[in-house]
């Protein structure tokens, strides 16, 4: 059974929200999807009862700060687990070319010499490059360039509990990519604000959708579970049921609009 435990779900500068992460845990392990922005990160896992020494395998979509930055903030805490032993093996961080050139610039640069090379003594990158196959935590993942019009971003593909499952990262679907996500079971996608508050978010500027058109896009290919994240936090507690109407409105399967923390159980809908 894979569960997702939603770690944050606000966009790349929200407050009460976290950035947008999420870990998928299965009987093997955890997998850590992006980290966030902070050193919330840390605080975000052990509300979850995840423990760093746990966590073997990390995908870090892009180099924006909301998705990188947080692995900084987990390599101090790594540091002290590794100088006690606690790290038996080592930690995979997957990830394009980019991604991985940001980390090993910026962490040298803002970590101690001492605590970057024992970080790194235990941290193996894995560069993917498009449509690469990995086995993590006995699920196999396809990852794939979601095509962003900003920088370098990757998605991924793999089967939850014989769902179909994929992930798109923060950037609207690119129809070039539409063959993979049709009649997918579940699919994330951003929703940066509701359509009907788009005058007030400006969501198209900032190279995000809403939730209705992401829904409209998703409905059109036949996708049977949306998964809506990345959002503004301006409607606090009333969001869930907010973005959820208007998705509904135009897309026929089932809309979930996590709350940060909250878990999602995958359930097969044919
Ligand atoms: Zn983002």
């Amino acid at each position: 059974m894979a569960v997702i435990k939603m770690l944050g779900t606000g966009h790349g500068a929200t407050f009460d929200l976290y950035n947008t992460c999420f870990v998928i845990q299965n009987d093997e392990g955890f997998f850590l999807i992006d980290t966030g922005g902070g050193m919330e990160i840390m605080r975000r896992l052990a509300l979850s009862n995840i423990k760093l020494e746990d966590i073997k395998n990390i995908f870090i979509s892009h180099s924006h700060t909301d998705h990188i930055l947080g692995l900084i903030w987990m390599f101090k805490k790594l540091y002290g687990k590794v100088v006690q032993g606690e790290i038996k093996e080592n930690i995979n961080i997957y990830c394009n070319d980019v991604v991985h050139e940001a980390i090993i610039t910026v962490a040298p640069q803002v970590l101690s010499d001492r605590l970057w090379n024992t970080v790194a003594s235990v941290v193996d990158f894995v560069v993917l490059e498009n449509n690469d196959k990995y086995n993590i935590n006995g699920i196999e993942y396809e990852f794939f360039d979601i095509i962003a019009k900003g920088t370098k971003q990757f998605g991924f593909e793999c089967i939850l509990d014989d769902n179909r499952f994929i992930f798109l990262g923060d950037e609207p679907f690119n129809l070039s990519l539409s063959e993979r996500i049709k009649g997918a079971d579940y699919v994330t996608h951003e929703a940066f604000c509701l359509d009907k508050e788009a005058s007030i978010f400006r969501p198209y500027e900032k190279n995000h959708s809403t939730a209705l058109s992401a829904a409209k896009t998703m409905e059109e290919f036949g996708v049977q579970n949306l998964i809506l994240y990345h959002t503004e936090e301006s409607h606090g507690s009333e969001r869930k049921s907010l973005y959820t109407e208007e998705a509904k409105s135009v897309f026929s399967g089932n809309v979930l609009v996590p709350n940060d923390l909250e878990e999602i159980q995958l359930v097969k809908k044919r």
